[in-house]
């Protein structure tokens, strides 16, 4: 029986609150907590109305380590799900240090003026948590997330060594708006737009933004569909844990309507993560496109189709070559009835709810500062086929 405190209650803190509360045998008392009260309130009423449970809510500026520090001594909980924005990791980290908490979250940390995506300033807090005994859980969503579980599975049963890793997530719905994103909008183009990377024979090699494309032909029926290279976190975390890997790589699939969108905002300078002089006063581009943009929170009742996101593995297994696809497929309508948001927001708060059961119920535990692939990936795959992401491995 855990008391946890959840804080962000944007797309994706929506359905965290949700999933948890579906599972009280796990998670006893719930906390929603973030900057605007009011869509705390709201999600808590839409749980209400779900399952009947009711959630506590609070302000807190997670900027600040002393509000922080002040609810969590409040309100007592056995561990933090940050699940605001990858600018609050550092400070979330500081209170649950200071209170004795334990920590998960989504995203690694990103200065606000420097789109790097790097896992230096989390793992800088390793030897902090081990001496206090806790756990520090990275990247529970997605990707990361249940890629990383994913590649730790492959790894455990079905490959001796993984030569070549390729991630490949594809978002084949459709939401209707002429450009919307799926996630925070400003985390997200800040992603798109940065320079492409790969790791190949110990090396990172970069490439031109969205520069390099293939095309992969998706199952349960999406079918072919253009996938570019990108950088993505997780390569950071399992280049370093999968041992054997020669190539390493991640793809996406944008619609051309994205991306036509997305070069007229560069174009322009829309995407500028710099502060601009307007009016006498200092805005950042980006952060007023993102007021502009429709939130990823209401595209729930407006998206149709399904995301499939998967890792491909070559590698060797008893000697021979051996290639495997392991995926999951979700469908944003599904989703939509059963939580209220579109499949993005519900692949990555399933496996946050289910990173912060495994820590609750003892199946992962540790001192330090973790990344997925580092723990045991079976109790956590099992989790994915009951909470409602089940996955699928093919032998190609
Ligand atoms: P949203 O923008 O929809 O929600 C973010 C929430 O955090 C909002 O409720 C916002 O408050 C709150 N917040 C922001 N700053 C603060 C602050 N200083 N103090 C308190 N609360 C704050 O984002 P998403 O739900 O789409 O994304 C949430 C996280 O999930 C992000 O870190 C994102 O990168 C990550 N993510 C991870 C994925 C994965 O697969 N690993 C995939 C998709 C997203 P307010 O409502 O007032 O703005």
């Amino acid at each position: 029986m855990a008391r946890v405190l959840i804080i962000g209650a944007g797309g994706v803190g929506g359905v965290v609150v949700h999933k948890c509360a579906q599972v009280p045998s796990v998670f006893s008392e719930i906390m929603l907590a973030s900057r605007t009260k009011s869509k705390c309130d709201a999600i808590a009423a839409d749980v209400k109305a779900r399952t009947g449970r009711t959630i506590e809510t609070a302000q807190v500026d997670a900027d600040n380590v002393p509000e922080l520090v002040a609810l969590i001594r409040a309100y007592k909980p056995d561990m933090v799900l940050n699940i605001a924005l990858p600018y609050q990791d550092l400070t979330i980290m500081d209170a649950c240090l200071e209170t004795g908490v334990h920590y998960l979250d989504t995203a690694n940390y990103e200065p606000l003026d420097e789109a790097k995506f790097e896992y230096k300033w989390q793992w800088a807090y390793q030897e902090r948590f081990e001496k206090a005994g806790l756990m520090a859980l990275l990247g529970s969503g997605f990707d990361p997330g249940v890629t990383n579980v994913f590649c730790a599975y492959v790894m455990k049963h079905l490959l001796d060594e993984v030569h070549v890793l390729d991630i490949i997530d594809c978002n084949a719905g459709d939401h209707g708006h002429p450009f919307a994103t799926n996630f925070n909008p400003e985390i997200n183009i800040r992603e798109v737009t940065a320079r492409g990377r790969y790791w190949e024979r110990g090396e990172w090699v970069e490439t031109d933004p969205l520069s390099w494309s293939m095309n992969y032909d998706f199952p349960d029926g999406i079918g072919p569909k253009k996938c570019f290279l990108m950088y993505h976190e997780e390569l950071e975390s399992l280049v370093q844990n999968l041992k054997g890997l020669k190539r390493a790589r991640f793809w996406m699939t944008f619609s051309d309507n994205y991306l036509n969108h997305l070069k007229v905002l560069e174009n322009v300078g829309m995407t500028r993560i710099d502060e601009v002089e307007h009016d006498g006063k200092k805005i950042v581009p980006i952060q007023f496109l993102r007021a502009l943009l429709p939130d990823p929170a209401s595209l729930g009742p407006r998206t149709k189709g399904k995301t499939c996101i998967g890792c491909l593995m070559q590698g060797v297994k008893d000697g021979k070559p051996k290639t495997v696809y392991i995926y999951n497929v979700c469908d944003h309508q599904e989703c939509y009835r059963e939580v209220g948001s579109q499949a993005i927001s519900y692949t990555t708060g399933v496996p946050a709810m289910i990173g912060a059961m495994m820590m609750m119920t003892g199946k992962w535990s540790g001192k330090g500062v973790y990344n997925m692939e580092q723990l045991d990936p079976d109790p956590f795959m099992d989790a994915l086929n009951k909470h409602g992401l089940p996955w699928v491995v093919v032998e190609k």
